[in-house]
């Protein structure tokens, strides 16, 4: 349709910028759940704790024992595209951390009520930073940082609007953080709700974890893989036939240690499984794909979940022949480059 009267083109406020960003980044508390967790982890956290009311629309609350931010730079921590994991192009392309875009507070400030807490080793107290009044003040706490998220999407009621129940929303924030918990078993995890423990995982080995997360079951009727190929390595654990499921809910890959949603691998572990599957039964997973990180490409979308291979066909083959090895022996043994 014709626009009838056009009006000049002019530049954003930044508010509104960051708001329009925060629409593709931050959904619902998950996903405050998820880029918060992220960022603890990048600064090197043994112990994240969540702290969730009423869903998480109420409040978020996140600590660590991370590195901290010196007390000058967490005014920089809430500006876009403000950062402090690349510094260039080569660095974006090696990229190991989860995060790097420098947006995630900048985005999770313009729809909430947000305020950092941290302190580094070498601080004498920690900072205490107010994103809407601007305020920096002395506050009490150990080395770590803890973001206070409150009334998300307060000020954008039209997605306010969308967030379901309580009781979904915390499942849906769950569901996020057992995808680092799977993935981190070196680190320990602790999610409340409402002043109740939801779930709490401590350190353990790989296979305690996954045992922690998914259920004792999902260990006894899986079996481990470790498939070096190439400049790539796939392992983790496939579950048998016997353990499928009758949802997807189950269903964990991770390229370099970040939980992905992607079409290639999706489709390489449906092929693997056609055999064996019928009907509409889901099988259970947890792969990891470890690469050069300069073949894959993790910034072809906002929030990460999809990546780009630059080999992908040997990515499809690697992760097909994971599955495969792991589905065609009957030994419990773990499964070797040489068994494969
Ligand atoms: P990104 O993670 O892409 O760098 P964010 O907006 O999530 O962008 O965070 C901005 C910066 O704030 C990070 O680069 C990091 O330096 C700092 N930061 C955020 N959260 C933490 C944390 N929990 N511990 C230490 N530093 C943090
Ligand atoms: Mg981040």
């Amino acid at each position: 349709p014709l626009i009838a009267s056009r009006r000049p083109i002019r530049e954003l406020p930044d508010e509104l910028v960051s708001q329009i960003a925060a629409g593709e980044v931050v959904e619902r508390p998950a996903s405050v759940v998820r880029e918060l967790v992220d960022n603890a982890l990048d600064a090197g956290a043994t112990q994240v704790t969540v702290r969730l009311s009423a869903g998480g629309v109420r409040a978020i609350v996140i600590e660590d024992d991370g590195c901290g931010i010196p007390a000058e730079e967490i005014p920089l921590a809430l500006k876009r595209h403000a950062t402090s994991k690349i510094g260039s192009l080569a660095e974006l392309e090696g990229v190991m951390t989860m995060g790097f875009r420098g947006e995630a507070l900048a985005a999770i400030a313009s729809v909430s009520d947000l305020a950092i807490t941290s302190r580094t080793p070498e601080a004498p107290h920690a900072q205490r930073l107010e994103a809407r009044s601007g305020e920096l003040a002395p506050a009490a706490r150990a080395t770590g940082t803890s973001i206070e998220v409150r009334e998300l999407f307060f000020s954008t009621p039209a997605r306010r609007k969308f967030l379901k129940s309580d009781a979904t929303e915390l499942a849906h924030a769950l569901e996020a953080l057992k995808r680092h918990a799977l993935a981190r078993p070196d680190v320990s995890f602790a999610l409340w709700h409402d002043g109740k423990l939801i779930a709490q995982w401590r350190k353990a080995t790989h296979e305690q974890r996954m045992a922690d997360v998914l259920g004792p079951e999902f260990v006894e009727k899986s079996r481990a893989v470790d498939v070096p190929v190439g400049p790539m390595r796939v392992q983790g654990r496939i579950g048998l036939p016997e353990a499928a499921r009758n949802r997807a809910d189950q269903q964990y890959a991770y390229v370099n240690g970040r939980y992905v949603r992607d079409k290639l691998i999706t489709h390489a572990l449906r092929s693997a499984y056609e055999d064996v599957l019928h009907g509409q039964r889901q099988p259970s997973y947890v792969l990891f794909i470890d690469i050069d990180p300069t073949r894959v490409d993790v910034n072809v979308h906002p929030t990460k979940i999809e990546v780009r291979f630059r080999e992908s066909g040997e990515v499809y083959q690697a992760v097909r022949r994971a599955v495969d090895a792991a589905l065609s022996t009957t030994a419990g043994a773990p499964l070797t480059a040489a068994s494969a």
